[in-house]
């Protein structure tokens, strides 16, 4: 039994009800943390991982796949009894409107460069050769974290720099998929320790089974899969047994070596009548940010430490927006199709159709500005009636947005800040001024490594574990 390092009885703040912030407050509760808050400002739990019901189906329009290496996320979900059900099929299409506008592409002939046996045997042969030099990393790209990955320069560099090193070039129009088609950015801007601890082995394997042929032959805990009611419902399962308090203003934080105060805003239904409890102070004693640090933002409630603000400054991401339209008379020919190659900011890369019996596509896509403009909305929209024309159909109801959300998404830093000791840094002020954060930048944008940075810091930092977990086995 581990000696607790804080007692668990402290009081605990968690800002942010996404998957980090839930998350840490599951593994705090394991150890036996009794008084753990969580405080959201939306009235729904998930963050990113945001999921919709239509005609008794459910959709996700942010987080969808749980590939078989989801250890953490599929544990948690057996214990909740959450089911998962898989992702068949995928084919890739050429963009609307070029000379063979609207056509689809094998995508195997597609990623393999041609359809000859000699051209899918040196795509498989440079898969092998992948997978032997991401286990060469394993020790430094297979745990929670980033912390000492500055003292390897050869991971320090572009993914694309990466490949061309190791002569996998060639690879990259298979990478472009789950890299810049779902939203992480060119091979050349994205980091390689970020591409690797999100491609491993199994992913690349899962992945490339569940778009074959013969993917509804193959066992399902070998292919990519998908919550039956969504990636949210998962975490709502969760929150339930969990202090989470929707609908939170937060107005100030103040933090001192002796602890945290809060003052914030939250509403309360008394019987038929809403109330707003404005300025609400509360005293915690550790505050765990599992929210993306935007300066800008945190600037409104909360002094940030100049080495804080130094870090935050550095902080990236990319705009990406998903749209969803009924598409009336152009089924997909599979649930998933990427738009190969990938087509310019502001017009969709991927386009999915979750149930062949339901018209409703979801559509994503760039934005080439941080904020969302009323013209970005409008040439998206343009985009998805050119798409929907060239695969033979049209949009059903001209003004009827489904649902149009432009996320932050994948808060990131450059390979050269990799270089520079940027995740030492983090790791270093842990715990200053009784702040914790936990989140998609810290170690990858994707829910298994926000889940194991999670467990990690929280079986460091709180629960006493001598050395990282490796995010392996129970607390
Ligand atoms: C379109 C899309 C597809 C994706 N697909 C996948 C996928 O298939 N598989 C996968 O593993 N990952 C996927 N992801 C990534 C995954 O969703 C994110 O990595 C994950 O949700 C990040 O979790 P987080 O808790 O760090 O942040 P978030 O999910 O952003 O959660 C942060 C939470 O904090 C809250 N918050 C922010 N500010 C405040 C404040 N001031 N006060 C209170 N609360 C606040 C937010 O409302 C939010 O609920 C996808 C993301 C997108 C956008």
């Amino acid at each position: 039994m581990m000696q607790p390092k804080v007692d668990t009885s402290a009081a605990i703040l968690i800002i942010g009800a996404g998957p980090a912030g839930l998350s840490t407050a599951y593994y705090l509760k394991q150890h036996g943390f009794k008084n753990v808050t969580v405080m959201e400002r939306l009235g729904r739990v998930g963050g990113l991982c945001c999921s919709a019901t239509e005609d008794y189906q459910s959709f996700d329009l942010g987080a969808v796949i749980v590939p078989p290496s989801y250890h953490e996320v599929r544990k948690i979900a057996r214990r909740i009894g959450m089911t998962l059900t898989p992702i068949w099929g995928a084919t890739a299409i050429s963009p609307a409107g070029s000379a063979d506008g609207g056509r689809y592409h094998d995508l195997f002939t597609y990623l393999a460069g041609g359809a000859s046996p000699s051209a899918r045997i040196r795509f498989l042969w440079r898969c092998l050769r992948y997978i032997r030099h991401w286990l060469r990393h394993r020790r430094v790209i297979d745990r929670p974290g980033w912390e000492g990955v500055a003292a390897y320069p050869a991971l320090c560099v572009s993914f694309l720099e990466w490949l061309r090193r190791r002569n996998l070039q060639d690879l990259a129009r298979l990478f472009e998929i789950p890299l810049t088609a779902f939203g992480y950015g060119d091979l050349e801007a994205i980091a390689a320790p970020y591409a690797l601890r999100y491609i491993s082995p199994m992913t690349l394997v899962s992945g490339l089974l569940s778009s074959g042929p013969l993917a509804r032959f193959i066992p399902a805990c070998l292919l990519l899969q998908r919550f039956t009611f969504g990636f949210q419902r998962f975490w709502e399962r969760l929150s339930w047994e969990l202090n989470v308090r929707r609908n939170c203003t937060v107005k100030r934080i103040e933090r001192s070596g002796e602890g945290v105060t809060i003052t914030y805003a939250h509403p309360s239904q008394l019987i038929n009548r809403q109330v707003i409890h404005d300025n609400v102070t509360a005293r915690y004693d550790y505050l765990i940010l599992a929210c993306p640090l935007l300066p800008e933002e945190f600037a409104t409630f909360m002094d940030l430490s100049p080495e804080e603000a130094r870090l935050a400054a550095r902080l990236r991401f990319n705009p990406y927006a998903v749209a969803t339209f009924e598409i009336a008379g152009a089924p997909l020919q599979e649930r998933l199709v990427f738009v190969v190659p990938p087509p310019p900011v502001g017009e969709p890369l991927i386009i999915t159709q979750q149930y062949p019996d339901n018209e409703l596509m979801a559509f994503y896509a760039y934005l080439p500005t941080r904020e969302p403009t009323p013209e970005d909305e409008a040439r998206l929209k343009e985009q998805i009636a050119r798409y929907a024309r060239a695969l033979g159909g049209r949009i059903r109801y001209e003004d009827d947005w489904h649902s149009y959300d432009v996320w932050h998404y994948f808060r990131h830093v450059g390979p050269a800040d990799f270089q520079d000791g940027y995740y030492d840094a983090w790791e270093r002020i842990q715990g200053d001024n009784r702040t914790y954060y936990v989140g998609g930048l810290y170690d990858f944008d994707f829910v298994e490594g926000i889940v194991q940075y999670a467990k990690d810091l929280v079986a460091r930092n709180f629960a006493g574990a001598p050395h990282r977990g490796g995010g392996k086995g129970d607390p």
